[in-house]
């Protein structure tokens, strides 16, 4: 067996995942956590290699982990354990490794595929893309899976960034002057809701909530924030009981960050105490913190997205082998497929399950 990978080392987003200690699986993962024109296809391989099954693979290489929150599993020490044990079971199974070898040209032929780089020509019986998707093009990434897909005559489904900062303008411009606040908020986009933190920055909205939400959010489409997702309803009206004389400013600079509190509070334009606005004033305004509108104008794109929605469509492969239906041999795991995961170590536990189904096959 020959992995053929064009970088100068393997696993690159590995390295840089979670902050270099790799979020390499959640204890949550489930196929509802995951996006994908088929939400089925996922289940047959995420139910046959589970985050026990790789908890256990990375046991028996000695590497610690911890939960970090929300089920997120991360190494105790480094994301370098992760590419070493992956390395180790390469070398265990017998898997010689090209790296720094580009690809030039995959042919079909009479059950065998000739698979030309800048260096050798070699043949296989058996073809696995996992080259995974177009994010973050300066670690390698490219959309190799998807030409090579085109080529046999696959679907693909057309690739969006995820996992990736949204950006603001018009009248949400005054937001962006908030860089560096971030808050604990609810962020939803259509039947999407995340609980997390979110981050204004200099282009407009990021933090783990607003990522989520970019997966699920399309051109044109409003992103709605709760600002305070743990009040419980009717709670200005009790700050104006408790506190006739208290403002909006100061009652939202109590729960929330200072600069954030006085842009919703001029964008809110209620001055005076509370005592002055009608409960009918102070109900709409509750509603609105809870439910606030931005457009996004866009995201940061590819160069900053986690992951890629869409990719090789499900439609054309078994989702018990991963192997395209028409093309006998022929294998695509991993991002390259259109199954995304949420935010978390799901995009990794799905690479391992993915290529697990793949390798029982092969
Ligand atoms: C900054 C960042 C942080 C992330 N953090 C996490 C996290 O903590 N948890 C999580 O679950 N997910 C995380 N992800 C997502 C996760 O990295 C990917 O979903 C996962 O790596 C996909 O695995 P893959 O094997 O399909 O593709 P990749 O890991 O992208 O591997 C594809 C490999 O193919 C190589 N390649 C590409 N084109 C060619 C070609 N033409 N010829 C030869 N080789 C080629 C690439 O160089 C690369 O090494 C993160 C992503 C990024 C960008």
């Amino acid at each position: 067996m020959l992995l053929i990978e064009h970088g100068e080392e393997p696993g690159r987003k590995i390295l840089i995942s979670g902050g270099g200690r790799c979020n390499f699986t959640n204890i949550h993962t489930a196929p509802d956590r995951f996006l994908s024109a088929n939400p089925h296809f996922a289940k047959s391989a995420l139910s046959r290699y589970t985050t026990a099954d790789f908890l256990a693979l990375i046991e028996s290489h000695g590497i610690a982990w911890h939960e970090k929150t929300l089920g997120q599993l991360f190494c105790d020490g480094s994301a370098r354990q992760i590419v070493a044990m992956l390395m180790a079971e390469c070398a265990q199974g017998g898997v010689q490794v090209a790296c720094g070898e580009a690809i030039r040209e995959v042919t079909y032929g009479k059950g065998r595929f000739t698979i030309r780089t800048d260096r050798q020509t070699v043949e296989a019986p058996a073809l696995v893309v996992a080259t995974g998707g177009p994010s973050i093009p300066k670690l390698g990434a490219s959309g190799f899976a998807y030409d090579l897909a085109r080529q046999f005559g696959l679907k693909v489904v057309e690739p969006r960034p995820a996992l990736v900062p949204l950006t603001l303008s018009g009248e949400d411009l005054l937001f962006r002057e908030l860089t560096g606040v971030a808050t604990d908020v609810v962020a939803r986009c259509g039947k999407a809701a995340f609980e997390e933190a979110a981050l204004f920055t200099h282009r407009g909205l990021s933090g783990p909530a607003i990522l989520q939400v970019s997966s699920y959010w399309r051109r044109g489409e409003v992103v709605a924030i709760d600002f305070l997702p743990r009040a419980e309803a009717g709670w200005l009206l009790r700050a104006k009981q408790e506190g006739p004389r208290a403002t909006m400013r100061s009652v939202l600079r109590s729960a929330l960050p200072d600069r954030l509190a006085d842009a919703l509070d001029e964008r809110l334009a209620l001055g005076g105490p509370l005592a002055n606005l009608t409960d009918a004033r102070l109900r709409e305004a509750e509603a609105q913190l809870a439910d606030w509108h931005f457009r996004p104008n866009g995201s940061e794109g590819f160069a900053k997205a986690e992951v890629t929605v869409g990719g090789v469509s499900t439609a054309e492969l078994s989702s018990k082998t991963m192997e395209a239906r028409r093309v006998p041999g022929l294998y695509v795991i991993g991002e390259a497929v259109d199954v995304t995961g949420w935010l978390g170590g799901y995009n990794f536990q799905w690479a391992w399950a993915s290529a697990w189904a793949a390798a029982q096959a092969v």
